[in-house]
């Protein structure tokens, strides 16, 4: 028994017959020059030999420690400040019911929900509640903290500009479970 090949002589022979009925006009188009644009010509090259852009990230996740948090999360490194930047971006996993303790930024934050259910508090005001989606921007040396409900995950990214010495943050007391049991229903 023969196996089928692929693109042997043969084949090829073969392949080239049906184009005869393909009409004129149609197979006048394979000869007509390519008009993609460079980048769209490399990028179908890409496609076509394999090519997949990957970052590989070999930092490792770290615990968020236990002077900044309670309970359990997990921050990966996004972005650290080199040269003139001062951009620190991360990506922060919370387990159900863990949260920050109070601190500020010296130059605010934003954070952004990508996965679970969290909550959020600033100094003086209510707990709120954030889901995906949702985008927190705290002033600079607001005093605040962010978490996970407690019966959810949650995720988000964070961006901070550290100050001139190279902090991202100032940290004050935990929040104690009565403090963080005032949250409303999620
Ligand atoms: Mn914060």
């Amino acid at each position: 028994m023969t196996m089928p090949s692929f693109g042997s002589a043969t084949e090829g022979r073969q392949r080239s017959g049906p184009a005869r009925t393909v009409p004129r006009r149609l197979r006048n188009r394979g000869t007509q020059k390519p008009t993609l644009s460079r980048t769209a010509e490399k990028s179908s090259n890409d496609i076509r030999s394999g090519i997949m852009r990957i970052t590989k990230n070999t930092i490792e996740t770290t615990p968020g420690p236990r002077e900044w948090f309670t309970g359990a999360a997990y921050i990966d490194a996004i972005a650290t400040p080199t040269g003139p930047s001062r951009v620190n971006a991360s990506s922060v996993r919370f387990t159900p019911g863990a949260r920050t303790a109070w601190h500020a930024h010296p130059n605010g934050q934003t954070i952004y929900v990508t996965e679970g259910i969290g909550l959020v508090q600033r100094r003086g005001a209510p707990i709120e509640v954030i889901r995906p989606g949702d985008r927190v921007f705290f002033d600079p040396g607001e005093e605040h903290w962010h978490g996970a409900a407690p019966t959810r995950f949650m995720s988000h990214l964070s961006m901070v500009d550290v100050d001139e010495k190279g902090n991202s943050a100032t940290w004050g007391a935990h929040v104690g479970d009565e403090e963080y049991g005032a949250a409303p229903p999620i």
